[in-house]
């Protein structure tokens, strides 16, 4: 995992159905705890109106489900505006780093994560970014994560999971 150049955009493109949060570690291989979303709810709303992001830290536990155990934040050298976002490559990397030696191996980079403060599901600019991770060795996941904290009202933002099968977005 030393590629990190992607950029992130909230070009709306055709809809997708909502999944609610609880849905999400009941009848899907994500496993995403409260206090996660929680994490990723004051994050969005903190840089918002601006998009925010960073990556996703977890495992695969042995039923096959990704267990996300930690969120990391943009950086301090991410650029954010109203509908890009491209986040701290070296930030990322060190703090992946850092959770993957604290875990004694068994956390890794699970997927990404941003803020769509203006609503709307992935856009051609982030099935893109995904598809370049998942075809990039570093990151050795073939299947990565993408979760949008999508804002659908002033002060209210929903997660929304997919995963990058096959060369194409999957919500969960
Ligand atoms: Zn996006």
């Amino acid at each position: 995992m030393k590629q990190w150049r992607m950029w992130w955009g909230a070009a709306p493109t055709e809809g997708v159905a909502n999944t609610a949060f609880g849905d999400l570690s009941r009848s899907t291989p994500l496993v995403l705890h409260a206090a996660i979303v929680k994490t990723l709810r004051l994050e969005s709303q903190r840089k918002s109106p601006n998009e925010t992001g960073g990556v996703l830290v977890g495992y695969v536990d042995g039923d096959g489900r990704t267990v996300v155990t930690a969120v990391v934040g943009p950086g301090p050298n991410a650029v954010h505006s109203r509908s890009r976002f491209r986040r701290d490559g070296d930030y990322a990397q060190a703090e992946v780093d850092r959770l993957h030696h604290e875990s004694k191996g068994r956390d890794d980079y699970v997927g990404e994560w941003h803020s769509h403060p203006d609503a709307g599901g992935p856009s051609l600019i982030d099935r893109g970014s995904m598809s370049w991770i998942s075809d990039n060795p570093h990151y050795a996941r073939r299947e990565p994560v993408l979760l949008i904290m999508e804002r659908v009202r002033t002060r209210a933002w929903h997660p929304r999971a997919y995963r990058w099968v096959a060369g194409r977005l999957v919500e969960l």
